[in-house]
């Protein structure tokens, strides 16, 4: 028999609590979702208790009221921000406490908003929320993210469709992608993570120490840090909690070195960013840094993130993912960089990871920029990949070494 709409949900819920974050008994949850996000809320919730969560407390957000205040609140307001909500936050992350946020928004919300304000508003959260996210970038505490649908980017994917049928259409698009519709899928998802595992495991074997990328636009060397690590799949926080951060996730990364990526990368999908679409852009790099943006919409935002400050036009992050990965084949733009980044090999503007380095948590800042590692307030992925990139490694003794063909794994 076929699974039900509310059995689907339910297996989603449990994916999220036991794969994603990995509950541990004893544990505070905290759930940031949008109101229409309730249902799956409550079950995930309960799947948390389940399996001995000492309490789980929910932050909902809503899109109607951050329009709301983008429409209407005083122009010199946007210095503003709830400072209880970022230390609520924090207290949980510092103290062990786990995350499952829960991302959905309209990818054209702001689309129309000043971009100045947008960027005023992106930085003001993006501070004082700095020392959760770099607990949460650090691995330490056990967090996830998933997505559901809402009726607003439901319709931006499926825009023929009615609302009701759009999102029940985005549902079933998730819970393919995400491998709820599989016989078991927890184990599906443990099979999935070894062979994550095998790629990552022979990328850090190799220590390659730049990778190049040739395909339609881009044309483009990045180096490696000396001591980079390849992390994909799941991730253990330092008590040795396995959490997954991405549910849906098909990549494998590291950080490139922020000083040393040459030459022009030309985007394969559209970024949405800050209710903002960018479409068909292209950046050059000189020394590790932006010098030339282009793009056909979303110019000025781009330029806007670029800007942010100097880590926000260098990279933070590579990572590869095969061409043939189901969100790939799903064929659909999900205005979503949770699913879109899955679809393809990327790169993020802004912070690095400080796992993706040999005791990387543990450097000063200075250490850590010497090393080649970027710091900034943003961090923003953008994808690159697609069926006709190749990419190779470079071994230190200059040796070229084909990674990927056509988009594909060649190893
Ligand atoms: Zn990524
Ligand atoms: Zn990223």
């Amino acid at each position: 028999m076929p699974l039900t709409f509310d059995e689907k949900l339910q297996r989603f819920a449990d994916l999220a609590i036991q794969i994603g974050v990995g509950i541990q008994p004893g544990q505070t949850l905290i759930i940031r979702a949008p109101i229409e996000a309730a249902p799956l809320v409550r079950l995930a919730a309960t799947s948390a208790y389940k399996a001995g969560a000492k309490l789980v407390d929910v932050m909902w957000q809503d899109d109607a009221l951050t329009l709301a205040r983008f429409q209407y609140a005083p122009r010199d307001s946007f210095e503003a921000y709830p400072t209880w909500y970022a230390q609520g936050r924090y207290e949980v992350a510092k103290n062990g406490g786990a995350t499952l946020s829960v991302y959905a928004e309209d990818p054209d919300l702001l689309g129309g908003q000043d971009p100045d304000l947008l960027a005023l508003a992106e930085k003001v959260a993006q501070t004082h929320n700095a020392p959760t996210r770099q607990l949460g970038m650090a691995n330490a505490f056990n967090w996830a993210v998933i997505s559901v649908p809402i009726p607003s980017w439901a319709a931006k994917i499926y825009p023929d469709d009615s609302p009701a049928v759009a999102v029940e259409k985005l549902w079933e698009l998730i819970f393919q992608v995400c491998r709820v519709n599989e016989s078991d899928p927890l184990a599906a998802w443990e099979k999935h993570i070894a062979t994550l595992t095998e790629k990552k495991n022979y990328l850090n074997d190799k220590k390659y120490v730049a990778l190049s990328y040739r395909g339609p636009g881009t044309d483009f060397t990045l180096g490696l840090p000396e001591n980079h690590i390849w992390n994909g799949a799941d991730a253990d926080t330092p008590s040795g909690i396995r959490f997954i951060a991405n549910i849906p996730t098909e990549e494998v990364f590291t950080m490139p070195h922020k000083d040393k990526a040459d030459g022009v990368v030309t985007s394969t999908k559209p970024l949405s960013y800050n209710g903002t679409l960018i479409t068909n852009f292209s950046l050059t790099f000189e020394g590790g840094r932006v010098v030339k943006v282009t793009a056909d919409t979303g110019e000025a935002t781009l330029r806007k993130l670029v800007e942010t400050d100097d880590g926000s036009a260098r990279l933070g992050e590579v990572a590869l993912v095969p061409h043939s990965s189901p969100i790939s084949q799903s064929n659909k733009l999900f205005y979503n960089t949770l699913f879109d980044e899955n679809a393809s090999c990327h790169l993020a503007l802004g912070k690095a990871y400080r796992f993706c380095m040999v005791n990387g948590a543990e450097m000063s800042n200075e250490t850590f920029a010497a090393a080649g590692g970027n710091d900034s307030l943003a961090h923003v992925d953008f994808m690159i990949g697609s069926g006709e990139i190749d990419i190779d490694g470079l071994t230190r003794a200059g040796e070229k070494e084909a990674i990927m063909r056509g988009g594909e794994w060649v190893f």
